[in-house]
């Protein structure tokens, strides 16, 4: 179960002026509040039969035939999660700087500190296993961009492009090399503890494995969780692996031995997040 809160909204109305933002804030945290819990109160009185194999059978619990799920949503057995949108952009919206600058980075673990407070305070006050998670969102980040452009117009660094960012991610035009981003974004990975995700974007790496462990390294030392996006295409031609290339007349074709027969490769691209 989530909800996410749309973080550059509540920086475009409060117009850079503190209070307004604070006072928005907690109003938005109470509405997402409630919308959880409504989600928990239809959720409650499920029977176990409703879906067996996770109920009945062991997939998630070995409930008894006439049994309902209740005790499972209750006791941080469930988790119930509060999510959020575009913490680069409310920052933007506020001071007019990105989160990776001092000020702006100073501003951001603040919001995502206090939506965690809220999740830990109502988890003492219901039971139920609230937690914090930096929403992946991929097609949200486009609706509540579409929506606040549609209301508030045309907002350089806000609401310009297609899209906000994902939860605390660094901006994808930002020049930061790849451990500087993963060291930025693991702050937040402490606070967002009921989900988070960094990745990296790496060009073909096959000469440059030294870099790929060291990356690999940096992540266990600093990072909860992260990923390596690359591309793995295979010639089933030569057996060659890595980016096959597209020519003039947009064929692929292998850059090992020009194989550009489509029945004989693999080619992988990750195209996520655009559902219209
Ligand atoms: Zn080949």
């Amino acid at each position: 179960m989530v909800v996410s809160v749309n973080l550059p909204q509540i920086g475009i109305l409060a117009k850079g002026d503190m209070d307004t933002f604070w006072k928005i804030f907690n109003q938005r945290m109470e509405l997402c509040k409630g919308a959880l819990l409504t989600r928990y109160k239809l959720l409650k009185g499920t029977p176990a039969e409703m879906s067996p194999i996770h109920w009945r059978h062991g997939a998630i619990a070995r409930l008894g035939t006439n049994e309902t799920i209740d005790n499972l949503l209750e006791g941080g057995y469930a988790t119930i999660s509060l999510g959020y949108v575009g913490v680069y952009e409310c920052v933007q919206a506020m001071l007019g700087v990105s989160h990776t600058t001092k000020e702006g980075e100073k501003f951001a673990l603040e919001i995502v500190q206090a939506m965690k407070d809220k999740c830990d305070e109502w988890k003492k006050e219901t039971g139920l296993g609230f937690g914090l998670y930096g929403t992946p969102a991929e097609s949200l980040i486009y609706r509540f961009c579409r929506l606040d452009k549609e209301n508030y117009g045309e907002i350089e660094n806000v609401t310009d492009r297609m899209y906000y960012t994902n939860s605390y991610h660094v901006h994808v035009s930002e020049e930061i090399d790849a451990f500087s981003k993963l060291k930025f974004e693991s702050q937040f990975h402490a606070i967002s503890s009921g989900g988070c995700i960094s990745y990296i974007e790496v060009p073909n790496m096959y000469n440059n494995l030294d870099a790929v462990k060291d990356v690999i390294r940096f992540i266990y030392d600093n990072v909860q969780y992260a990923e390596i996006n690359t591309k793995s295409d295979i010639c089933y031609d030569c057996g060659f692996t890595g980016e096959m290339q597209i020519n003039e007349d947009l064929d692929w074709y292998c850059p090992n031995c020009n194989n550009s027969d489509k029945n004989k490769m693999q080619v992988l691209r990750r195209t996520c997040g655009l559902t219209k």
